[in-house]
Parts: C-alpha cells; sequence; structure tokens
C-alpha cells in the first residue's frame, strides 16, 4: 500500500525519535525533507540511509506534485521537516489534501509539536487553546492582529522568532500589562526555559538581555466578559418571566 507518512522529528533532542519513526524512515523509498544537509546528520545518527529530496516553502508547490507522480507510481514516501510534526507551520498541508484528493493513504507517525508541548508545561489552561503560529512581521500588522485576540478566552499560542519577541513583549505590555505570558525556550535542549510573568515583566526582562534560542509565546485567556445587568433589563426579563414583583 503506497502511503505519504508525516513523520515528526526531534525540536532539539535527538532522544525523541520514536522506534516507529526510525522504522518508517528506513523503510519508504524516499523522504522529503526541508533542508537535506540538516535532515542527513539526524538520519545520520540513526543509521538510516533513504534518499532524501528536498522540499521547501517555495519549492512546496511544484514538488509537491512530483512527489504525487511517485506515490501514484507506487512510492512510500515520507515528509519530515527540520524539527517537530510536519505541516504544522511548515511545509506540508497542501501535499496531503492533494494526497487525500488523489486516493493516496497518508498516515501520521507523531511525535514533537512544539505548540502543544509548550503549552502542557506552561502552567496556563490547557482545556481550551488557540495555536495562532507566526504573528505578522510587521509591528502595525502585529499590533493590529494581537488587538484583535485580546478578548479571546482560550489560552493563546504563537510561534515567534527570536529576533521579534522583544517587540512582541513590548507591544502586550502596552495592550494588556497585566496580563499573564510565558515563554517557553529551547525547549528539550540545554537551556530548556520556562519563564513566566505578567506582559509587563517579561517585556522588561528582555528589554534589557538579548533574546537566545527557540521561543513559543503562550498568552492566558481574558477573563470572560459578565453581561452588564441595568436594572430595566433585569426588571423587563422578570416581567417576562411573569414573576411577581
Ligand atoms: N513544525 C514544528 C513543530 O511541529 O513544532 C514547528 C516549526 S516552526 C517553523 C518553528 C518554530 O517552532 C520556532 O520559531 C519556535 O517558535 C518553535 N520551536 C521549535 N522548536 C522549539 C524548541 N525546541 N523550543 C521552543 N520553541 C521551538
Amino acid at each position: 500500500l503506497f502511503m505519504l507518512y508525516l513523520v515528526a522529528t526531534p525540536i532539539g533532542n535527538l532522544e525523541d525519535m520514536t522506534f516507529r519513526a526510525v522504522r518508517v524512515l528506513k523503510e519508504v523509498d524516499l523522504i522529503a525533507c526541508e533542508d537535506t544537509r540538516h535532515s542527513r546528520k539526524l538520519l545520520q545518527h540513526y543509521g538510516i540511509s533513504t534518499r532524501l529530496t528536498s522540499f521547501f516553502e517555495h519549492n512546496e508547490r511544484d514538488k509537491g506534485e512530483k512527489l504525487l507522480v511517485e506515490l501514484r507510481a507506487g512510492k512510500d514516501i515520507a515528509l519530515i521537516s527540520d524539527a517537530g510534526t510536519p505541516a504544522i507551520s511548515d511545509p506540508g498541508y497542501r501535499l496531503v489534501r492533494r494526497c487525500h484528493e488523489a486516493g493516496i493513504g497518508v498516515s501520521i507517525v507523531p511525535g514533537p509539536q512544539a505548540a502543544v508541548s509548550s503549552l502542557a508545561v506552561s502552567g496556563l489552561p490547557t482545556d481550551r487553546f488557540a495555536f495562532e503560529g507566526f504573528l505578522p512581521a510587521r509591528s502595525g500588522a502585529r499590533r493590529d492582529r494581537l488587538t484583535a485576540l485580546l478578548s479571546e478566552e482560550r489560552t493563546l499560542v504563537f510561534y515567534e522568532s527570536p529576533h521579534r519577541l522583544a517587540a512582541t513583549l513590548a507591544d502586550l505590555a502596552g495592550l494588556c500589562p497585566q496580563r499573564e505570558v510565558v515563554v517557553v525556550r529551547e525547549l528539550t535542549k540545554l537551556h530548556e526555559e520556562i519563564c513566566r510573568g505578567s506582559a509587563g515583566e517579561l517585556a522588561e526582562r528582555w528589554r534589557a538581555e538579548k533574546v537566545r534560542g527557540e521561543v513559543v509565546l503562550l498568552l492566558a485567556p481574558a477573563e470572560p466578559v459578565e453581561p452588564e445587568l441595568d436594572l430595566d433589563t433585569v426588571l423587563r426579563a422578570a416581567l417576562e418571566a411573569g414573576e411577581p414583583m
């Protein structure tokens, strides 16, 4: 049965490979990855010698069609990204969609995923959350997006580049200085850090200090808004319900 396998790979710690990930990567005919030089190191570590081909943001469409041809011809292909779960803020979504349309099987070999791992260790409510991916890079658009999200009642998870974290925290400090924020840095690596505080406090810390490594930013949910009750509304509701005054 030919198949596209989405195989998760480590987000830092090389030990975070599942037995199944190693087996599938050994057994498939071809591995599509973002950066062949980067992935070769991981594959060498696990003695995987499967052929590699590059599949990244800017050749996603054309290369996807080529991979589809190979899948149709009966090849098994694994898709990996530089780190974590493919197709999540990484190339893959269109190829998965094309496979479904073409009746080609798609399977997942689950494993590391930065957003959900960060949420789990953040200490913020996990019952409802929304993944927002990367915020816009331009400051005006970023502030607009954050403003639109301020009343969100689910925990918000953002990917952020280390160069922009300080600016984003400064935006949050301006919009909601008291809101609880968590910055999860270098997960599963030597300098793993979970940094909690108010938006104002974290903005202050990274105003003075350079951000190193990879980061996920999480924002606590907004307090639910109580509907405003004025006397008229209460009286009208009571009348409608036929309650004695
Ligand atoms: N597909 C990946 C996944 O499933 O986790 C995410 C890829 S996205 C291009 C890269 C972003 O993930 C980084 O900018 C950072 O926000 C986050 N990230 C990846 N590895 C991380 C780590 N070890 N610690 C903290 N954040 C990480």
